[in-house]
């Protein structure tokens, strides 16, 4: 697909943008497999973020899915209208910003009823839009490209320099399925980053956050090296002292700091105001 690609680009008189974080994917094998992950089938109502070319909508398409698709990039955008749209009446593609559509304007009625996001993601916004999607209706399975780094961000437990609000606000929701490393090579042009494909699925009773419990732990992850008690105390949100409290009176040492405390113990933040 590495010719292909070139060419097309050629083609489209477009030169990759590296703000838009713009590596297509030239491996058929890696499409399958994100396919395959996120279990496809005829009628899912799917959210692509992204659609570049078109390589994994088109893919996704075939399987007899839906497709609603975002992408920022005009040409890419009007690329996509002009070929795959017309023979794709099951493709709903807006031109746009992913943080301001999340969703892609997939329909309440297909939120509500269950949607899968597959998506190789543009890298600068994985992580606000992975906090946009989890405080809204959540998608039953995520089947998401990412930089290594936010795959092990996202994955990370207690213990970890990886750990932030993100592992906590997304592990408390999600099982991680899989995981893959995808080389470099798959991608045209060669991204700088290495990359993982992550298969995410619902857990049958997911923990949500209200905006002031997932407020308070981005705070508090802005602080990380300081103890936990230490932050609480001086959060403008009185609740965390008193969350923090409990937490000790069940025996967690006083001086923890955020790395250290395991996400079900932040489960008990969720519901604060
Ligand atoms: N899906 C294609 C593929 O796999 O080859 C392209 C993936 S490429 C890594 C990321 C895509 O997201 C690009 O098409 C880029 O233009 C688009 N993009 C970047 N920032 C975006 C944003 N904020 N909202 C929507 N699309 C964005």
């Amino acid at each position: 697909m590495f010719n292909e690609t070139r060419a097309l680009l050629e083609r489209l008189n477009h030169s990759p943008s590296r703000k838009l974080g713009q590596n297509f994917l030239i491996d058929a094998n890696i499409v399958r497999k994100s396919i395959e992950m996120a279990e496809v089938r005829a009628n899912d109502s799917i959210v692509e973020i992204g659609p570049g070319l078109g390589v994994l909508t088109q893919a996704l398409l075939e399987t007899g899915a839906s497709v609603w698709a975002v992408e920022r990039d005009h040409t890419l955008a009007e690329h996509i209208k002009e070929n795959l749209l017309p023979d794709h009446p099951h493709l709903h593609l807006i031109e746009g910003d992913c943080l301001e559509h999340p969703r892609a304007r997939l329909p309440e009625n297909h939120a509500r009823t269950g949607y899968k996001v597959v998506a190789n993601l543009p890298y600068a916004v994985a992580t606000p839009w992975m906090d946009a999607v989890l405080s809204g209706p959540l998608p039953q399975r995520m089947v998401l490209m990412l930089q290594k780094e936010a795959a092990d961000r996202y994955c990370a437990s207690h213990g970890s320099k990886a750990l932030g609000a993100i592992s906590i606000l997304l592990q408390s929701a999600y099982m991680l399925r899989n995981r893959h490393l995808v080389s470099a090579r798959c991608f045209y042009p060669v991204p700088k980053v290495d990359s993982v494909l992550l298969g995410l699925e619902l857990r049958k009773n997911p923990v949500r956050f209200t905006t002031q419990a997932s407020d308070l732990i981005r705070r508090i992850f802005t602080q990380r090296r300081k103890q936990l008690g230490v932050l609480c105390k001086s959060d403008p949100n009185p609740k965390a002292y008193e969350w923090f409290e409990q937490l000790v009176a069940s025996d967690v040492k006083p001086t923890i700091r955020p790395e250290e405390l395991p996400i079900v113990l932040w489960q008990s933040l969720a519901r604060i105001s």
